[in-house]
């Protein structure tokens, strides 16, 4: 057994000890199968949740009406879920009534796939009900039970279905994608948060061109925010090279290929209820990579995109156009070569300029120093107070005469 496992099995002891059974479930015990990393494991219990506070002195309930609750063992923090069923769905998101159980297999079954319906005791053995173990050897996302009936229950299970073939490189089997190829406009009832998670992981899983193209298919994307209508505007995205792109770039490639102007491409990703930091930064990557597509990086427009913004939009050209053009390494270079790199490296501020003409403030010293900003940069002026100055007085004496 993985270390994560082994480190969390004196928890299901205690449990056990109690007169309860414990398990590890879920994607813990899936990634293992597939000899993926895992990181949390979570464990379901048929121990009730004021049961489990009894067992441990210190909790946190962080799901209890769900029945779930966190327990701190050796400085790591593990859910603990008590076996529950579900039902009702009357919205097609939220279960109208949870129930806490006793077995293990009723909760297993109220689980999305099959490869996520496995739970392992203590030793390491396998409970599997539902083939769960075939599946992941076929790599095939499978519903337990009827597929349109999961759906109906809850539709995000489809958004989740395609995000793990981005994250697995599965397919969807056949019967399981015709339900989801039926149904996407349930997708209409659920949170814009609910289907953000599930589309990032979509995005940066290193199947995402596979994944992005079944959004296309199923017609999942005609209820996704900003993509209705736009079937070719997600294949577009489907098409490009997307390795190695980070978050970021690839919500700014999406925005791109979706074919928005600067307003609608603002607006399309408010709607997607993303952060406001990263919005702007996406925006200011978009827009770098229009500039880029129809231009050179000039030493000024290095130092107005700012490094990362400018790596970013070149690795994004490269995706769009297929051509390997300059290298990260030349691009670093050629960045790191810039005489300044923002605007308090200029040997120069608005008092000093003050205090050389006698002339009231006014917007002429911001464009001094704008100009002067863009001299040093270009190389025409040194960065130096005395060369800044002889400079000016030059120009003033050229104005002078003309
Ligand atoms: P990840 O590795 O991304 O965390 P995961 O399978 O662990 O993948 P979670 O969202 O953490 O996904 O959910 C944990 C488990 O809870 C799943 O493996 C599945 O058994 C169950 N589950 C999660 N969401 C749903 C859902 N919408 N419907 C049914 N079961 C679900
Ligand atoms: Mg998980």
């Amino acid at each position: 057994m993985l270390a994560p496992f082994t480190q969390a099995t004196p928890l299901l002891e205690m449990i056990e000890a109690a007169g309860y059974e414990a398990y590890f479930v879920g994607g813990s015990v899936r990634d293992s199968l597939l000899g993926r990393e895992i990181s949390d494991v979570d464990i379901a219990t048929s121990a009730l949740p004021e049961e489990l506070k009894a067992i441990f002195p210190h909790t946190a309930d962080v799901g209890i009406e769900h029945g779930t609750i966190l327990v701190i063992y050796n400085g790591v923090p593990y859910e603990i879920t008590t076996f529950r069923t579900e039902s009702g769905y009357s919205d097609y998101r939220r279960p109208d009534q949870v129930k806490f159980i006793r077995s293990l297999k009723e909760d297993l079954k109220r689980r999305d796939f099959t490869m996520n319906a496995i739970a392992m005791d203590r030793t390491g053995k396998l409970i599997d009900p539902f083939n769960g173990k075939q599946a992941i050897a076929t790599k095939q996302i499978i519903t337990v039970g009827n597929p349109e009936e999961r759906f109906g229950e809850d539709a995000l299970r489809m958004m989740r279905a395609v995000r793990f073939v981005s994250q697995l490189n599965f397919t969807i089997e056949e019967e399981t994608l015709n339900a989801l190829a039926q149904m996407p406009h349930l997708l209409g009832n659920i949170a814009v948060e609910r289907k953000l998670t599930e589309f990032e992981k979509l995005l940066v899983g290193p199947s995402n061109n596979k994944a992005i193209s079944i959004i296309v298919q199923t017609g999942l994307f005609n209820y996704l925010p900003g993509l209705i209508g736009n079937a070719e505007g997600v294949n577009r995205m489907a098409r490009c090279n997307l390795m190695g792109l980070s978050k970021l770039e690839l919500w700014t490639l999406l925005t791109h290929q979706v074919g928005l102007n600067d307003r609608e491409a603002s607006e399309f990703l408010r709607q997607w209820k993303l952060p406001v930091k990263q919005i702007k930064q996406i925006l200011k990557i978009l827009q770098w990579l229009q500039y880029r597509l129809d231009n050179q990086w000039t030493r000024l427009a290095a130092y107005d995109a700012g490094k990362e913004t400018m790596l970013s939009a070149e690795i994004l050209v490269q995706s769009l156009t297929g051509l390997k053009t300059s290298s990260e390494a030349e691009l670093h270079k050629f960045y790191d070569q810039l005489p300044i790199k923002n605007r308090s490296e200029l040997d120069l501020t608005g008092t000093i300029l003050l205090s050389w003409f006698k002339k009231k403030p006014g917007p002429w010293v911001n464009h001094y120093l704008r100009l002067i900003e863009e001299k040093v940069i270009i190389g025409e002026v040194a960065n130096g107070q005395a060369d800044i100055r002889e400079w000016l007085n030059n120009c003033n004496q050229k104005l002078e005469k003309d």
